[in-house]
């Protein structure tokens, strides 16, 4: 399956299915102004999919060099941009080398700057190896690195020519990172597609344990989803921040556990997204039923849907982690709020004390 984004000269296909891995080759060979391949990948994903890659590009009559980076979110800082952008200029890259990211969506956003800024700009393909990075941050050009001053805080626009979604590689991926990645999947059903979220209460238990044709089907329409976004508003000035659902909520949650493996994003996006539609059913715009429903099947896959209990949530602190992070314009934050599961919207007057007192009762588990 195929889905395109569009973006005028920029336009790019998103092909999604099994198999694409061995396939590669054929399929970047078009795209290839020079002969030569950067390929980018880190140190859990290399060994497992990186010869095959190679051996692909090889047969297309790409000749392929490769730079492996140490896996995690610590990669995407400047040392390891300066490295892998040294590195690439050692292969002697030229304005036609094709970079290629292989890996999740740390080895993707390191990547993708890195192309960006080298030479002002070389031709990448993103191949996404997470679920995450597969219906998420391989798809609408956002590459970047983390700074002592916070996350994805230094980057660039910078599409990929691009994106081969090959859904067998996510049969290595452990069952917490697939979890973390479906919660990007869920999200995309509440945002604005009622439908998909009653298929995934269905299907989502099942794709979750692996089943193949049910994660083709939920990559292919979240992908449909951001791209329709992306093609709207490529540089978020508006629509595109419908993207952020749970994610205001989110990173105070992970900025609180010092973005560790306590939390991962898709954990912390999870429980955001209830938080979403709480703090909308507090402010009398959607039905109470609907966070509940949403807790439901996020507690029926093995998503955390709340609060973890165990620990000393501060709304005081929560709320000063939200208006820390990058979204914050004048002072207030943009909220994705919802007139229930598939009817999101944006809101930019929501009461500090709304939300204080929403982190409060959730704090307390309630
Ligand atoms: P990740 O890249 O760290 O991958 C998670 C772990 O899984 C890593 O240890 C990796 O080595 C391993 N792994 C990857 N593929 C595997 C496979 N097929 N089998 C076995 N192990 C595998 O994390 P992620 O969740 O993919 O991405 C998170 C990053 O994505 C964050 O830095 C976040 O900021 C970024 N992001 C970017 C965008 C965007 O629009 N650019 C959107 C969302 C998230
Ligand atoms: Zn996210």
């Amino acid at each position: 399956e195929t889905v395109t984004v569009a973006l005028g000269e920029r336009t790019y296909p998103i092909e999604i299915g099994p198999g694409l891995l061995d396939r590669a080759g054929e399929l970047i060979r078009p795209l290839m102004r020079g002969e030569r391949a950067l390929v980018v990948s880190d140190d859990q994903v290399a060994p497992l999919y990186l010869e095959r890659l190679e051996r692909s590009l090889f047969a297309a009559g790409i000749q392929p060099l490769h730079t492996v980076m140490p896996a995690g979110e610590q990669t995407k800082d400047f040392p390891h941009l300066e490295a892998l952008l040294d590195a690439m200029l050692a292969a002697r890259a030229e304005r036609g080398t094709m970079v290629v990211a292989l890996g999740g969506g740390v080895v993707g956003d390191l990547t993708g700057f890195a192309a960006a800024i080298l030479l002002r700009g070389v031709d990448f393909v993103q191949i996404p190896t997470t679920l995450l990075a597969q219906v998420d941050s391989s798809v609408g050009g956002k590459t970047g690195i983390n700074t002592r001053h916070g996350k994805n805080l230094v980057g660039a626009f910078h599409q990929p020519r691009l994106v081969l979604a090959d859904t067998d590689l996510l049969d290595s991926l452990p069952r917490r990172q697939v979890l973390a990645g479906y919660a990007e999947v869920v999200k995309y059903g509440v945002i604005d597609d009622p439908d998909f979220f009653a298929w995934l209460e269905a299907h989502g238990p099942a794709l979750v344990a692996g089943d193949a044709a049910a994660r083709r089907h939920a990559v292919a329409v979240s992908c449909r989803a951001k791209a329709r976004i992306v093609a709207a508003d490529e540089r978020e000035s508006g629509q595109r921040a419908l993207l952020n659902l749970g994610h205001t909520f989110g990173h105070a949650l992970e900025a609180e556990t010092g973005f560790s493996d306590a939390l991962l994003h898709g954990e912390a996006v999870a429980i955001g997204m209830v938080l979403a539609l709480k703090l909308s059913a507090r402010l009398g715009l959607a039905p109470a039923a609907d966070a509940e429903r949403l807790a439901r099947h996020l507690d029926a896959v093995g998503l955390p849907s709340a609060l973890p209990a165990g620990r000393a949530w501060d709304p005081d602190r929560l709320l000063e982690h939200m208006f820390g992070d990058k979204k914050v314009k004048d002072g207030a934050i943009t909220f994705v709020l919802a007139r229930g599961i598939g009817h999101s919207f944006l809101s930019r007057d929501v009461a500090n004390g709304e939300v204080l007192a929403l982190l409060a009762e959730s704090a307390a588990g309630r």
